[in-house]
């Protein structure tokens, strides 16, 4: 690999117990690594935004997130720690990608559900990383897991 990758994982790629809803998808982190363990890159998991603010809950659009008191300022303090936490990489030809989560309030890259539609949008923290750090964006669907592990493999594949 020519290219220096780091890998920013939100959170529940690794650790589906956090998941709003306690939704779980069989196999997908045993997959994910095993794509992973076979490419030279740094790996990070970052902290689960709503879990560490509320811990267990149902699942909410991201309006309801976004009239949350606190919950936008708490996911600005995470993404200063992240961006302290990688500061270790600037300067270096280090690229960084964040594997966001389709539809999520907090975490996802494209799409958000606001009230019962699903809107053009981006999660609370993955806006909050954006305006601190230059990060290219790949999203993990939990509902097209074969799709979106191709996706990813296709990305390392591609860093030659
Ligand atoms: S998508 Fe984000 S907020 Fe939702 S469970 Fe995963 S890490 Fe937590």
């Amino acid at each position: 690999m020519s290219k220096e990758l780091t890998l920013l994982l939100s959170h529940c790629l690794l650790n589906q117990k956090i998941r709003a809803g306690r939704v779980y998808t069989p196999r997908i982190t045993q997959k994910l690594l095993g794509i992973l363990s076979r490419y030279p890159v740094w790996l990070e998991q970052l902290p689960c935004p709503e879990f560490s603010f509320i811990g267990e809950r149902e699942k909410k659009p991201k309006d309801a997130w976004e009239k949350l008191e606190g919950f936008r300022e708490h996911c600005s303090n995470l993404a200063e720690k992240i961006k302290e936490g990688i500061r270790k990489l600037e300067g270096t030809n280090a690229e960084l990608l964040l594997v966001t989560i389709a539809r999520s309030p907090s975490c996802s890259s494209g799409e958000v559900y606001w009230g019962k539609k699903v809107i053009q949008g981006k999660g609370i923290l993955v806006e909050e990383l954006e305006e601190r750090i230059k990060l290219n964006l790949l999203e993990f669907d939990f509902r097209r897991v074969s799709w979106s592990l191709e996706r990813i493999e296709k990305y390392l594949k591609a860093l030659g």
